[in-house]
């Protein structure tokens, strides 16, 4: 048996692993230093434990311990890439490149540099979610100083050719920041065969704490230099002053080593469950999935219903299963998803999405559960439909006829 809501939203963030907390807690109150403190075993302990969580890290994506600069998690290290390269490369140039279907953290510093006179280009992607390699290039000029592209989309589960990107980066020469936040610890990601020269990692996205995160700044071919965004005492090589979160490090660095050891076995497992999961759910009529199918992460759906209204769908569940539609959803107005609509979906069905995101801790009995659920739920809502109504009666429904108050 299990508790109910059913949790399918670790995409939006996932529950502390047991042997994650464990290993943090005796730094709160026990082994509570300064990781800065020079002078006393306190502040040694705690930079020994922050030195091992370096490692950690930086073994889950090949990188060197001195490369990884710990933040807040992966907003502020969206941040400070994309902030810190642009201060800093003033001098070659004012163009960004990054695309329509990333992260609000990479969109939003964008839009906030675009005042401070950057220039940036927000790449389409096609109906699978993918970008164009060719436009990627042509995008390029002498100006550019940063292609910002995340590894996997946290709303659809797909991946980008990252390998193809980095190449490309490399071939002219700039740097490429690749926002790996959902795919770090669930696939394998690796800075030297990706070619990548900025990544970004959130520690409560893999099972780790809220409020922990890290940069990885390349130090060699080429030696990536970034302007703080934070001054002060000088911490994280004066890239990142502030006193360190020993425990949130401590659990970033063990979910990192789990997530290495267990990555391969929980990513079948986790694709098999979603499998049998998106079979069942196309059984419905006019089901959809939205994204590549071939290109993505191993435990995430995003799937539409079609003549179901959107508004009344995500409700349906809020007792049953812990969803997301990936949409802003306020009281007054569900505006639909600027991801799902970047890939030619139409505002009906964009609003009529279910994102699906398995973990750790999701089981065979829980998606048995959510297959009866979610089927029941929609075939209830439709019975209410009037635009399913007016689709069996063979007439045509159109976005016009959906409304939305
Ligand atoms: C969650 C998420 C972020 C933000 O991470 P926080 O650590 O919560 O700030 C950034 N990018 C992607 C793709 C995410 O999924």
């Amino acid at each position: 048996m299990f508790d109910l809501p059913v949790y399918l939203d670790n995409n939006a963030t996932t529950p502390c692993d047991p042997r994650v907390l464990e290993v943090m807690l005796p730094y709160f109150n026990v082994m509570f230093g300064n990781a800065a403190s020079r002078s006393h075993s306190f502040g040694w302990t705690a930079e020994a434990a922050v030195d091992n969580a370096r490692e950690q890290v930086a073994r889950l994506i090949g990188a060197q311990p001195q490369e990884i600069v710990f933040t807040s998690g992966a907003t502020e290290a969206v941040n400070l890439a994309i902030k810190g390269v642009f201060e800093t490369y003033t001098a070659k140039g004012n163009h960004i490149i990054t695309c329509q279907t990333e992260h609000k953290a990479v969109l939003d510093t964008c839009k906030h540099l675009e005042k401070k006179g950057a220039a940036v280009t927000y790449l389409p992607v096609n109906s699978e979610g993918l970008p164009d390699l060719a436009a990627l290039e042509a995008a390029i000029t002498p100006q550019t100083i940063l292609i910002a592209l995340m590894y996997a989309n946290n709303e659809t589960g797909v991946i980008h050719p990252v390998q193809a990107i980095g190449a490309i980066a490399k071939k002219h020469g700039v740097i490429y920041m690749c926002d790996a936040t959902q795919a770090v610890g669930k696939i394998p990601v690796n800075v030297h065969t990706d070619q990548i020269d900025l990544l970004t990692i959130s520690a409560h996205k893999l099972y780790g704490p809220k409020g922990a995160g890290a940069l990885y700044v390349r130090r060699r071919d080429p030696r990536v230099k970034l302007t703080a965004q934070q001054d002060g005492g000088g911490h994280e090589r004066g890239m990142r002053s502030g006193t360190l979160n020993v425990p949130g490090i401590v659990g970033l660095g063990m979910a990192c080593e789990l997530a290495q050891q267990e990555m391969e076995t929980e990513a079948k497992r986790l694709s098999a469950m979603r499998n049998r999961l998106q079979d069942a759910l196309l059984q419905i009529e006019h089901a959809y999935v939205n994204g590549s199918v071939e290109h993505r992460l191993p435990h995430v759906m995003n799937i539409s219903f079609k003549y179901v209204e959107g508004n009344t769908l995500l409700m349906g569940f809020n007792k049953t299963i812990a969803l997301s539609s990936g949409s802003a959803c306020t009281a007054a107005s569900m505006e639909p998803s600027y991801v799902l609509k970047a890939l030619g979906i139409g505002d009906d069905l964009a609003r009529a999405s279910l994102r699906f995101a398995l973990g750790r801790f999701t089981t065979d009995e829980q998606i048995d559960y959510t297959i009866r659920t979610v089927t029941d739920t929609v075939q209830q809502l439709r019975a209410q439909s009037p635009l399913w109504e007016m689709y069996r009666e063979g007439h045509p429904v159109d976005s016009a006829s959906w409304a939305h108050p």
